[in-house]
């Protein structure tokens, strides 16, 4: 854990959040800005600053942020119309937390490519 971190300060229970899953590898929380009707973000309980951070030892880790993240969706009634899973790195992609997150955003239609 990293005192300065913000997310490693949500999973240690520091900070409030809303909670949508919890398991042994991965916390699940509601964004507090959401920027859709469903937006969840999925981190892994230990301090990885990005998707530039990960290897190839992360497979187990990164394998159950993808299946957390379509239980949740599954969940949340978002599966049949659909959903975008995404992660920012660095400053050009809008990373503005330095601990890896998958962003789950669902209930609404989506442009392509992104802004
Ligand atoms: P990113 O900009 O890709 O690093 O995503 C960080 C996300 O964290 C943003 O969507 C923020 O709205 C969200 N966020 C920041 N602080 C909190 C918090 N205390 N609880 C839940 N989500 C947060």
């Amino acid at each position: 854990m990293s005192d300065s971190c913000l997310f490693c300060r949500i999973v240690a229970g520091e900070i409030p959040s809303t909670k949508v899953h919890e398991d042994d590898l991965v916390l699940a929380i509601r964004d507090i800005a959401p920027q859709a009707p469903t937006h969840v973000l999925l981190m892994p309980r230990r301090h990885v600053s990005s998707l530039a951070d990960l290897t190839d030892a992360d497979g187990a880790l990164l394998g159950r942020l993808f299946a957390v993240s379509a239980d949740v969706a599954r969940a949340e009634g978002i599966e049949t119309d659909g959903y975008r899973v995404v992660s920012n790195h660095g400053r050009a992609a809008g990373q503005s937390v330095e601990h890896l997150h998958l962003h789950l955003l669902g209930g609404r239609a989506f442009a392509w490519p992104p802004g």
